[in-house]
């Protein structure tokens, strides 16, 4: 991805910034004014020196040292005030901004999400978020202040004496030529950073959620090997970016004090002369030391300046992605009583995104109201690549998808997904509970509703479970079976009683007795509706009307499974490939058995 314009993402940030703008102007007046009586310090120290210590007045004392005590209370008070809005704007910012890339998260399609992996995805709503808050919480008001005290130090100090506040105005020279360098330097290792730490936060990731896999295969040194050149490799661009900070805040360091210790000396030349009084060199050595934070600070600001402006490149390289699944302007919205259930392919291919060869080519399909349709192919031919084109998770590329005769992408996306209701070959369920995880796409279903689906998808065990209903399931939940899972999912699906089932494989992980089982329930579902359901397993063909033939991302043969058997010897070859008999009285299909 080309790097925009250094800080040009960062700029963009206004717009969230501006709701909390009331906050911000707040907190960099309070840090003033805070600053300001710190400031006052020194001057009153000043006037103490040159006052009632050199006249001997002791009665003035009370009434200046009383001062500059309210002063440092004031400052105290004002540096409250300052973190407490300060915080408040920041977190406030950053959740909008959060809460705007999981709403568009939510809306990109999947095809987005094939190509993103996930840590970097996590890594973008967490870290960077962080650096973006620090920046604009502390970084920024510290920025503006910090030069804002810089300047009004070295008025103060030019006032003061002039010759030594000019030297001390020229420090200002090497500081930008630094800093300016540091920054060109910084910015390209703080993306490395951070970009490897979303390489690191993936590889965590899907150790996690494949650890059976890893462990099954006695691959954990691998991961673990895998795991530790990422870490390094964090691990080095981390310490050269400290490295660079090192370097940086070091000399930034020398500036300062190499000013300090030149004034020092001319200082108490010109006390000698009689040029400065010795409460002005103290006032201004005071002063002086006063504006060794804000350059000493400058070197974080600056890092943070430059995090925070790789953190907005990251985090709008997310948000500018358009989502290419939207509802076209003008789309109406289907109403779900009304929908016969016609399903139809029309001239269907398609290609996924960064492929040449397409998946699929001019697939003609017709499925009646009412009609199941299995889909059977070899592994690889397109079945679920064809599945997922009905609810639109991926859009077609050529020809089109009609539903009573409306093109699938001339409704809006929210009443097609109701209507088209969808189980894949793997269940995911969320950590939550077995409720929650059921009225997922109908959130007003009644516990009729949940009660009958139960009942379809052979899934009462769940009346079983601890505590019923309630159960937390899914990651961080009760683990369940593969079979289990898939009931679950299949009693989502057809809780709404949807006029188009959509399922991919839905009984690969059920043992024979429970598939039995769910066979029948769903063939009573399927009646219906309109179904087209991918088929692995012979069995299953059983629940269809007709069968579809798909080869090499076409249809080849649609007809009943008797007829494709006794015309189609691909057809035969794939099914006896399969494990199950077929539930037909034909001995040329018969399976000779034995698993895959
Ligand atoms: P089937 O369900 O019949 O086994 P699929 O529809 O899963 O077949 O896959 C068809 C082809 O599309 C395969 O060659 C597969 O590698 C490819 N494919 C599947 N998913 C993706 C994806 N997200 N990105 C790119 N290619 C994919």
């Amino acid at each position: 991805m080309p790097a925009p314009p250094r800080f040009r993402s960062l700029w963009r940030v206004r717009t969230y910034v501006r709701p909390y703008l009331g906050q911000m102007v707040l907190m960099i007046v309070t840090a003033f004014v805070g600053i300001g009586a710190g400031i006052l310090v020194p001057i009153m120290t000043k006037a103490v020196i040159d006052g009632p210590v050199a006249s001997g007045e002791r009665s003035r004392l009370l009434p200046l040292g009383l001062l500059a005590l309210l002063f440092g209370v004031i400052e105290a008070f004002l540096a409250f005030v300052r973190r407490w809005v300060q915080s408040y704007a920041a977190l406030g910012i950053e959740s909008t901004i959060r809460n705007d890339l999981y709403a568009h998260l939510q809306r990109l399609p999947v095809a987005f999400h094939d190509k993103w992996q996930t840590g970097q995805l996590l890594s973008r709503a967490t870290t960077d978020l962080g650096v973006l808050r620090r920046f604009l919480g502390f970084g920024l008001v510290f920025l503006i202040t910090n030069i804002a005290t810089f300047l009004t130090i070295v008025a103060l100090l030019v006032n003061l004496y002039w010759p030594l506040g000019l030297v001390v105005m020229a420090s200002a020279l090497p500081l930008m030529w630094l800093s300016a360098s540091f920054e060109r330097e910084y910015a390209e290792v703080s993306r490395r950073v951070q970009d490897e730490q979303g390489d690191l936060a993936t590889h965590v990731e899907e150790a996690a959620t494949g650890i059976r896999v890893v462990k099954a295969f006695g691959r954990r040194r691998l991961v673990l090997e895998q795991y530790e050149t990422r870490a390094r490799s964090l691990h080095d661009s981390a310490m050269a970016s400290v490295g660079l900070r090192a370097k940086f805040w070091s000399l930034l360091d020398v500036i300062p004090n190499l000013t300090l210790g030149t004034v020092l000396l001319f200082g108490a030349l010109a006390v000698g002369r009689g040029d400065l009084t010795v409460g002005g060199l103290v006032a201004f050595m005071s002063l002086m030391l006063y504006l060794v934070w804000p350059i000493e600070a400058l070197g974080w600001i600056l890092a943070t300046a430059q995090e925070a402006s790789t953190a907005a490149d990251r985090l709008y390289e997310v948000l500018d992605t358009v989502p290419s699944i939207a509802d076209r302007p003008g789309v109406v919205a289907l109403a779900p009583e009304s929908v016969r259930g016609a399903l139809v392919f029309e001239g269907v291919s398609f290609a996924y995104e960064g492929t040449a060869e397409p998946v699929l080519r001019d697939v003609r399909l017709s499925i009646e109201p009412g009609e199941t349709v299995a889909l059977v192919g070899a592994t690889g031919s397109g079945k679920t690549t064809l599945a997922s084109l009905v609810p639109r998770l991926y859009d077609v590329t050529g020809g089109r998808i009609t539903l009573d005769g409306t093109d699938v992408r001339d409704v809006t996306l929210e009443s097609l997904r109701r209507v088209v209701a969808t189980a894949f070959e793997e269940p995911i369920l969320f950590s939550a509970s077995v409720r929650e995880n059921l009225l997922l796409g109908t959130p007003g279903a009644s516990d009729e509703d949940v009660a009958e689906a139960l009942a379809l998808a052979q899934a009462e065990f769940v009346h079983d479970l601890p505590f019923g209903l309630d159960t937390r399931v899914g990651e961080q939940g009760l683990s369940l079976s593969g079979g289990q899972r898939q009931r679950l999912a299949l009693a989502r699906a057809v809780i709404g009683k949807p006029r188009v089932l959509v399922l991919d494989d839905p009984l690969s992980a059920l043992d024979v007795h429970t598939e039995a089982l769910v066979e029948e329930a769903l063939s009573r579902v399927l009646r219906g509706t309109t179904g087209l359901v991918v088929v692995h397993r012979p069995s299953t063909i059983a629940l269809a009307d007709r069968v579809a033939f798909l080869e090499n991302g076409t249809i080849t043969a649609v007809g009943t499974h008797s007829e494709l058997l006794a015309t189609h010897p691909s057809y035969r070859s794939i099914l006896s490939a399969a494990s199950e008999p077929v539930p037909e009285p034909e001995p040329a299909g018969r399976p000779s058995g034995g698993e895959p």
